[in-house]
Order: structure tokens, then sequence, then C-alpha cells
């Protein structure tokens, strides 16, 4: 069985996140959203906000599993008999960024990353342009999955 880790901190799910997922599926028979606990890190929804978004948006999809994880993505996938990681591509940033980790994921694992490039209707959504458009008052809506908009 074909499976993948989507790993991300979802705070909170955007349709950019939606988006790679949904597309994502025809290539594996199972992708496992986890969502990465840092302790260090501020979220503006709690972990228990941000894994009811993505049940919520994932409720009828039975390939796709939801699960919360510390520590490495590479020692996740192995719990989970996940042989690779997706990710998303936005931009050169994204692309820099994710080259090092992909590379030192394979120094220390056979885990193989997958990337999909970002639609061109979403590419320009984050979840921290997200997170600042709801600290201000703006429209959000227009970025997120139903699941989020009706919090
Ligand atoms: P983190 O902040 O922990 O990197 P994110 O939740 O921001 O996690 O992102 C998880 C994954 O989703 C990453 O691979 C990221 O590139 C991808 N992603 C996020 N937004 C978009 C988007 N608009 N289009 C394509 N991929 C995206």
């Amino acid at each position: 069985m074909k499976k993948a880790v989507f790993p991300g901190s979802f705070d909170p799910i955007t349709l950019g996140h939606l988006d790679i997922i949904t597309r994502g599926l025809p290539l594996f028979d199972e992708i496992i959203v986890a969502i990465g606990v840092n302790a260090e890190k501020k979220y503006m929804f709690t972990l228990e906000e941000r894994k009811k978004f993505l049940e919520e948006t994932f409720k009828d999809a039975p390939n796709i599993k939801i699960v919360d994880y510390t520590g490495l993505t590479i020692e996740l996938c192995e719990r989970m008999d996940a042989a690779f990681i997706l990710r998303g591509l936005r931009n050169p940033a994204d692309f820099e960024f994710e080259k090092a980790i992909a590379h030192t994921n394979r120094k220390l694992s056979k885990i193989e990353t997958v990337f999909l490039l970002t639609s061109t209707n979403t590419s320009y959504i984050s979840s921290s342009i997200v997170r600042d458009v709801i600290r201000n008052g703006g429209d959000y809506t227009l970025l997120v999955p139903e699941a989020v908009r009706t919090k």
C-alpha cells in the first residue's frame, strides 16, 4: 500500500493545503495529514481546533487519515509505514527550504519526498497570511475550507 505523509502546522488548513492533498490523492492509496506539534511554536489555533478543521474537511474521504506528532517527520513515516512525504511548492523560497529538508531526509532514511507545484489560483495562500487577515478582522473565508469558515 502506497502511503504518503503530508506534514504541516495547518494553523489553519487553507485552500492551498486542500489543493495539494486533493491532487495528491490519485498518486497514493492513503495520505496521512500529520499535524506537527512544536513546543517552541506559538499557534493561533489549538491542536484540537486544527485537528477538528482537518477532520471536518476530510470527513468523507476514507483514504485520508489525520494524526498529530512530535519529533522527526521521517520517524513518523517509519511508524506509519509510509514511504513518501508529500509537499507543496509555491515559490523559490519554498524550493530552497524544501530541498535542504528533502536531502537531509534522504540522508537519514529511504523516504522519498514528492513535490506538487501549487495551483495558480491558490499559489499566494499561506496560513500566516490567513492568520494576519483573521487578526485584523478581514474576510478570510475566501482562503480556507468550509470547516474553518464556520469556526
Ligand atoms: P509548515 O509551516 O510547518 O511548513 P504549512 O502548514 O505551512 O507547514 O505547510 C504544509 C505544506 O503545505 C508545505 O509543503 C507547504 O509548502 C504546502 N502549502 C501551503 N500552502 C500552499 C499553497 N498555497 N500551495 C501549495 N502548497 C502549499
